[in-house]
C-alpha cells in the first residue's frame, strides 16, 4: 500500500476533481502514483518555490481538461510520474514493477523527449523530430503528456534564467505550438504561442495587450449590441444557440501586424461566435446573420463541408455592422467547438495501447501514417521538408474536372495537383488549365479552382520541376525519377567510357571477365561498376589496370592534366578560348546547345577534344563527370557566328499556331532551321531550331514566342539522357523530322 506523502491536501483535491470530471479513472491507482511521485521527488521544489509534485498535478489537470471523461487511468498515472525517472533516483524498472509496462512505456517516452533539443542545426533537428514522432506514432498519449508538460513549464517560465527561458520559448513557438496545431489542439496552441511571445518579445506583447485592452473597452458596448441583435434574430427563427465573444490570440494578431496590417483592420480581433446544437442549425444561423447584416464578399468559408486536416470545422463569415464596422462571425455546433479547441483529444478514445486508429488518422489527412512512412524512407532534408509542409502550412482545396475535391498545402501548383492524382499523370504533365484557362506550371492554386492537367506521353520530369512543386509527395516522386534517370545515365556513360578505352587498347574481355573485375573492385555487379566509374567513385584506371596491366590509359593521361589527355588538335577553337591553349579540337555539346553569353564549361572527352556545355547542363554535374575532366573556357566575342538552339513550345492548339510562332521568330531577324508541331488533346508541342548569335538574341526570340496567343511555355531543350562527351542519341521522332 502506498503511504500518503507530504501533501495530503493537494492529493485530496486532485482525487476529488477526478471523481467529479473523470469518474471512470481508478482513483486508488492514481493515488498510489501520486504518493510514489510525491515521495520520489521528496522535498524537490520547482524554481517557483512550489513543491515539485505541483507540476505533476498540473500536467494531470491539463490532460483532464483536454480529455475529460476520456482520461484513462494509465495516462493519469503516467502524467503524475512523468518526471520521476529524469529527476530522481527512481529507474524505469522501478516504475514498471509498481505500475506496469504501459505506464512505464509512457514515462520512458516522455523522459526521452525531454532529452531532445531542437536547435537550428538541420540534421540534429530532423533526428530529434524523428524520435519524437516515432514515439508519437507508437502511443499518442506520449505527446499528450509532453504538450501538457510544456504548457505548464511555459506558464511558469518566468522563474528561469533569461537564456534558458528564451531557448524554451523559441522551441515552443517553432516545434510544440505547430505540433499542437497539427493535431487541432487550438486551446493549447493559442496559450503556448501567447506565452512564447510574452518571453520572446516582451515589449511588443505588453504594447499589444494594452492597445487591445483600450479597444476592447471601447468596443464592449458595440459587441453587446451585436450579440443582442444576432441573438434575437436567432431566437425569432427558432434556432437554439449561444452567441459569445471570442478569446483573443495575441500571437496571431502580432503576426498579422508584422505582416503590415493595422490593428483596426484585423477583423477577428473582436469576433463573435455562435454555437448551435445541430449542423443544420449552423447553416440556418448563417442565413439569419446574412439576413440581418450585409456579408463581405469572399470572406465566407465553409469548413463544415470541408474540414481542415486538423479536423477543424466551422462556418466563417464577415459582416458589416450597422455602424459600418466589420465583424467576423464563426458558427459551429457544440461538438465542433470541442474539436476546434482540443482537436485529436476530442476524438481520442483509449484503445490498443494508445495507437492512432485508421479512422482518426484519415481525419488528420493521414498525418500519422505519412509520418511513419517518411520515418522509414526519407533522408534528413526530405524529412524536414515533409515536416515543414505537414506542420506549418495552410491548405487550399481544388477540384478535378470530375468535381473530386483535392486538398493541397497553400502555395501548391498544378504540378503538385498532377502528382496527387497519379504519379503517371505527374510525370507526363506539360501544362494545366485552371477554370478553363491555360496557366503556367508555377501558378499557385486557389480555393475552389478546377484543375485540368494536360499530359503528353513524351513529357518527363526535369530538375526545374523541383522548384515548381511544393508538396513533399510530388518533390519526392520527381527526385526519385531524376535519381533513377541519373543512375541509368551513369550506367550508360560508365559502360561507354570503359568500352571506348577497351577499343583503344584493342582488348575484348568477356562479360564474365568484366564481372570478375567488378567484383574485384568491390561492386555487386557490372552495372554498379559502370555507374561508379561514371560517378568517379571507381576509377577508370583501376578497371583498366585489372584488365590490361601493361598499357597507359586515357585516365592515366588525364591524371597528368586535362590537356595532356587531349590528342593532337585538328582545328582551331570556334568562338571559345580554352585556358590560353590554341588548336584544340572543340565541339559544342548537343545536349544543351550553348550560345555566346551562356556561362559555359569545357569537358575533356576522349579522342574528340573539348566539349563545351552550359554550366547548368546536368551532363556536367559532379555526379556525372570527374572533376579532372573540366577545363575553364570562355567565349571569344570577337567572332561572328550563329549557333543552333532547339526550342520546345507548349501551348493550346489552334489553327495557324505554327504559322504565328514562325512569324514571331522571323520578326526577330533570326533564321529558323526547322519547325514542327505535334498536337494531341488540344495540346500543342512545337519544336523549333533557330540560329542565334548570342544569348540576348535568343532571349528576344523566346519572348517573342511567348507573346503568341495560346503559347503556355517556351523552353530551351535540354537532354539529360546523354552523357558529356558521348555521341548524341538518335533524334526523337518529331513531326518536323528535325535531325
Ligand atoms: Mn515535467
Amino acid at each position: 500500500m502506498s503511504v500518503p506523502g507530504a501533501h495530503p491536501d493537494l492529493r485530496a483535491a486532485l482525487l476529488a476533481e477526478l471523481e467529479e470530471r473523470a469518474p471512470k479513472v481508478d482513483r486508488d491507482r492514481v493515488a498510489a502514483a501520486f504518493d510514489f511521485a510525491d515521495q520520489s521527488h521528496g522535498d524537490q521544489r520547482r524554481l517557483s518555490g512550489q513543491p515539485f509534485i505541483s507540476h505533476a498535478i498540473e500536467v494531470c489537470r491539463i490532460l483532464l481538461g483536454l480529455l475529460e471523461t476520456r482520461l484513462d487511468t494509465t495516462l493519469a498515472c503516467a502524467a503524475l510520474l512523468h518526471d520521476v525517472v529524469e529527476d530522481t533516483a527512481i529507474t524505469l524498472a522501478d516504475v514498471e514493477k509498481r505500475f506496469g509496462k504501459e505506464v512505464a512505456a509512457l514515462v520512458e517516452g516522455v523522459t526521452k523527449l525531454s532529452g531532445l533539443h531542437f536547435d537550428s542545426r538541420e540534421a540534429a533537428q530532423a533526428e530529434n523530430f524523428r524520435k519524437m514522432l516515432l514515439s508519437m506514432s507508437r502511443d499518442l498519449r506520449v505527446i499528450f503528456i509532453k504538450l501538457a508538460d510544456r504548457l505548464h513549464n511555459m506558464r511558469t517560465l518566468e522563474y528561469l534564467g533569461p537564456e534558458k527561458r528564451e531557448r524554451i520559448a523559441a522551441e515552443t513557438r517553432d516545434i510544440y505550438a505547430p505540433l499542437a496545431h497539427r493535431f487541432g489542439m487550438a486551446g493549447i496552441k493559442r496559450e503556448l504561442e501567447d506565452l512564447a511571445l510574452k518571453t520572446l518579445d516582451p515589449d511588443a506583447y505588453q504594447d499589444l495587450t494594452q492597445r487591445i485592452q483600450v479597444r476592447s473597452e471601447a468596443r464592449e458596448a458595440f459587441l453587446a449590441e451585436m450579440r443582442e441583435l444576432i441573438g434575437s434574430g436567432l431566437k425569432a427563427a427558432g434556432i437554439k444557440a449561444e452567441v459569445s465573444g471570442r478569446p483573443k490570440h495575441f500571437y496571431s494578431i502580432y503576426q498579422k501586424m508584422r505582416a503590415g496590417r493595422e490593428l483596426d483592420a484585423i477583423y477577428d480581433l473582436f469576433g463573435l461566435r455562435i454555437v448551435t446544437h445541430t449542423r443544420n442549425d449552423c447553416y440556418r444561423a448563417l442565413g439569419v446573420v446574412h439576413d440581418l447584416l450585409e456579408p463581405v464578399g469572399d470572406r465566407f468559408k465553409d469548413y463544415i463541408a470541408m474540414p481542415k486536416n486538423n479536423m477543424y470545422q466551422s462556418l466563417h463569415t464577415t459582416v458589416v455592422a450597422p455602424n459600418g464596422e466589420m465583424v467576423e462571425v464563426q458558427i459551429r455546433t457544440r461538438e465542433m467547438h470541442r474539436t476546434a479547441e482540443t482537436g485529436i483529444a476530442a476524438h481520442y478514445v483509449y484503445k490498443q495501447g494508445g495507437h492512432v486508429d485508421e479512422e482518426l488518422d484519415a481525419k488528420l489527412g493521414g498525418f500519422v501514417t505519412q509520418t511513419a512512412d517518411w520515418q522509414r524512407t526519407a533522408g534528413d532534408d526530405e524529412y524536414m521538408d515533409f515536416l515543414r509542409t505537414a506542420l506549418y502550412q495552410e491548405e487550399v482545396y481544388a477540384y478535378t474536372p470530375r468535381r473530386e475535391l483535392k486538398r493541397l498545402p497553400k502555395g501548391a501548383t498544378p504540378l503538385d495537383f498532377a502528382f496527387l492524382i497519379h504519379t503517371e499523370v505527374g510525370q507526363h504533365t506539360v501544362g494545366a488549365r485552371v477554370n478553363g484557362e491555360l496557366v503556367p506550371l508555377r501558378y499557385q492554386l486557389k480555393n475552389g479552382d478546377t484543375v485540368e492537367i494536360i499530359t503528353s506521353p513524351q513529357a518527363q520530369p526535369h530538375e526545374d520541376w523541383l522548384k515548381l512543386a511544393r508538396t513533399t509527395g510530388a518533390r519526392g516522386k520527381i527526385r526519385h525519377w531524376l535519381r533513377q534517370q541519373r543512375l541509368a545515365d551513369s550506367i550508360a556513360l560508365g559502360r561507354e567510357m570503359i568500352e571506348r578505352e577497351m577499343k583503344r587498347l584493342r582488348t575484348r574481355p568477356t562479360d564474365a571477365q568484366l564481372t570478375e573485375v567488378a567484383r574485384g573492385l568491390g561492386c555487386d555487379d557490372l552495372e554498379q561498376m559502370f555507374a561508379r566509374v561514371a560517378e568517379g567513385s571507381v576509377s577508370l584506371t583501376g578497371v583498366l589496370r585489372k584488365l590490361e596491366p601493361e598499357k597507359e590509359t586515357f585516365a592515366e593521361r588525364l591524371a597528368k592534366g586535362p590537356l595532356e589527355a587531349l590528342g593532337i588538335g585538328r582545328k582551331p577553337a570556334g568562338g571559345i578560348r580554352i585556358q590560353g591553349i590554341e588548336n584544340v579540337m572543340l565541339q559544342f555539346a548537343r545536349c544543351c546547345q550553348p550560345v555566346p553569353g551562356d556561362r559555359v564549361v569545357g569537358i575533356v572527352t576522349q579522342g574528340r577534344g573539348v566539349s563545351v556545355h552550359r554550366q547548368d547542363c546536368p551532363n556536367t554535374f559532379d555526379d556525372r563527370v570527374a572533376p579532372e575532366r573540366r577545363v575553364a573556357v570562355e567565349w571569344d566575342t570577337s567572332r561572328q557566328e550563329t549557333f543552333p538552339v532547339r526550342l520546345v513550345v507548349y501551348g493550346q492548339d489552334r489553327t495557324s499556331l505554327l504559322a504565328d510562332i514562325a512569324k514571331a521568330i522571323a520578326s526577330t531577324q533570326v533564321n529558323i532551321r526547322t519547325a514542327g508541331m505535334a498536337s494531341e488533346d488540344q495540346t500543342a508541342r512545337g519544336m523549333f531550331v533557330v540560329e542565334v548569335p548570342h544569348l540576348a538574341k535568343l532571349q528576344e526570340v523566346m519572348t517573342a514566342i511567348r507573346r503568341v496567343k495560346g503559347v503556355a511555355r517556351v523552353e530551351r531543350r535540354q537532354r539529360t539522357v546523354r552523357a558529356a562527351g558521348a555521341p548524341p542519341p538518335p533524334p526523337p521522332r518529331q513531326a518536323s523530322g528535325e535531325g
